[in-house]
């Protein structure tokens, strides 16, 4: 999401004059665009504020110019002034909610007086609305934040008092993007929510609609060919969205579907609302109309009072889900989140030895699941050149990237049926069925 966000700071500044620039050294307005969902990337914000600071102080001394530095996203939602604190060097500070008034925030940056100019409100007309500025460069692939925000108040997590409330993007505005991106050769667009599952709106027939409604209006563009989305939450998949991936040919057969943990004790008390086994239902049924669908899900291993027997539970679930590929993560303790007070807080070696175990059991998981890929034929999506002459990086419809080789230099945006002839843990590699 917060790539989603990036890319549409860059979209609102280009009318201003800026345009990107991977190099920092010479750079008018460094955005830092940060995320507060675990300890380790609040670490990595202050100690990049460090590193940006050498560079604004090496660029003025050469040039005389001032660059002007932001912090954006939810790092400075929650922390902004303590940021100004630590690190006077920055000028501005927008959440993520606020982004779409950065260019006024620029023009207000005062060389002299070094004022700061923060806004991070939760606007009353959603950001959405406000941000009209040109789509003008996407690759053959784009997201699209459908949903934001979220209600569930699970223990461990930030996102409600960073993102805000749960806000659903009405259907117009939302086909209003797709159409713009498939404007200027968009062929995949994957749909972000923090609980994208959660999307609802008013439809074309005046009834609400949920995410599987929504999928098939954007499956009528005749140019969009592939569909995702991302992240779902267990209690908000319906029948609709289920049918869907059995129905709709442009809806790639991956789900993420994160559970957290195997156990019905540690997911009470992280507020999941949902048990082990209404989680194993849903996937069932999911499989039953889609015998192929990889899937997918997050973990959190040493959730506060989590014993040995709650772990070995994850462990067994992992195992009865059997995953193409899933995220795991270490309880990371959140500053205002009811975790944070739970008193029974294990230390960092059961933490590290458990998710040591979580990830090795996801990573045989995925390798045979790419494994079972060879010899197969798919039909991947050119997303970019690799890093070797002729090779060429595509993504596959299970998610997998997929390494291939083609003299044919225009391949990039184009869909080409492959067979699968080598697996590794995080790729496959193929050849292509018809070069021409
Ligand atoms: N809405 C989604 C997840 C969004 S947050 C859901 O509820 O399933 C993305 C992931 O970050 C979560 O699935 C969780 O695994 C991880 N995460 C969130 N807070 C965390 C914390 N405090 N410590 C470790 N991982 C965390
Ligand atoms: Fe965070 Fe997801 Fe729980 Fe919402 S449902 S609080 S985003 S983990």
């Amino acid at each position: 999401m917060n790539f989603y966000d990036s890319e549409r700071m860059t979209d609102l500044l280009k009318p201003h004059g800026y345009q990107l620039d991977d190099n920092e050294d010479d750079a008018d307005l460094i955005v830092l665009n940060t995320c507060h969902i675990r300890e380790k990337a609040v670490e990595k914000t202050y100690s990049e504020l460090g590193r940006i600071r050498e560079k604004i102080n090496i660029r003025k001394v050469k040039t005389g110019k001032r660059s002007i530095v932001a912090v954006a996203g939810c790092i400075a939602q929650a922390q902004g002034k303590e940021i100004i604190k630590r690190s006077p060097w920055v000028d501005i500070i927008v959440g993520p909610q606020s982004y779409q008034n950065l260019p006024e925030l620029i023009a207000k940056v005062d060389p002299v007086n070094k004022n700061k100019n923060i806004n991070i409100d939760f606007p009353t007309i959603p950001k959405f609305d406000q941000l009209n500025a040109k789509i003008e460069e996407r690759g053959p692939s784009a997201f699209l934040t459908i949903q934001e925000g979220c209600d569930k108040f699970c223990t461990f997590c930030v996102v409600p008092y960073t993102r805000g409330a749960e806000y659903s993007r009405p259907l117009m505005s939302i086909m209003d993007e797709a159409k713009k991106l498939i404007d200027i050769g968009v062929k995949e667009i994957t749909l972000l929510g923090q609980n994208v599952n959660a999307w609802n709106s008013k439809g074309l027939d005046d009834k609400n609609w949920g995410l599987g409604r929504l999928i098939d209006e954007l499956a009528k563009i005749n140019e969009l060919k592939f569909i995702r989305y991302t992240t779902s939450h267990p209690l908000d998949m319906d029948i609709e969205l289920i049918k869907s991936h059995r129905d709709n040919k442009k809806l790639m057969p991956y789900l993420h579907l994160p559970v957290q943990s195997g156990s019905d004790k540690i997911l009470k008390m992280m507020n999941r609302k949902h048990s082990v086994k209404e989680y194993l239902t849903i996937i069932e049924k999911v499989r039953d109309y889609n015998p192929n669908i990889a899937i997918s899900g997050d973990f959190i291993v040493g959730f506060p009072g989590e014993t040995e027997k709650d772990h070995m539970s994850t462990l067994s679930l992992i195992k009865k889900v059997n995953y193409s590929q899933a995220y795991s993560f270490k309880y990371s303790k959140r500053p205002g989140t009811p975790g944070s007070i739970f008193l029974d807080h294990l230390n960092e070696d059961i933490k590290n030895s458990r998710l040591h175990e979580v990830q090795e059991l996801l990573r045989s998981q995925q390798l045979s699941f790419n494994e079972k890929t060879i010899n197969s034929t798919m039909k991947i999506l050119v997303l970019k050149k690799g890093k070797k002459k002729h090779q060429y990086i595509g993504r596959s419809p299970f998610n997998q990237s997929v390494y291939f080789s083609s003299k044919n230099e225009k391949l990039i945006g184009s869909f080409i049926d492959l067979n699968i002839t080598e697996a590794f843990q995080n790729s496959l590699t193929g050849n292509i069925v018809l070069d021409f």
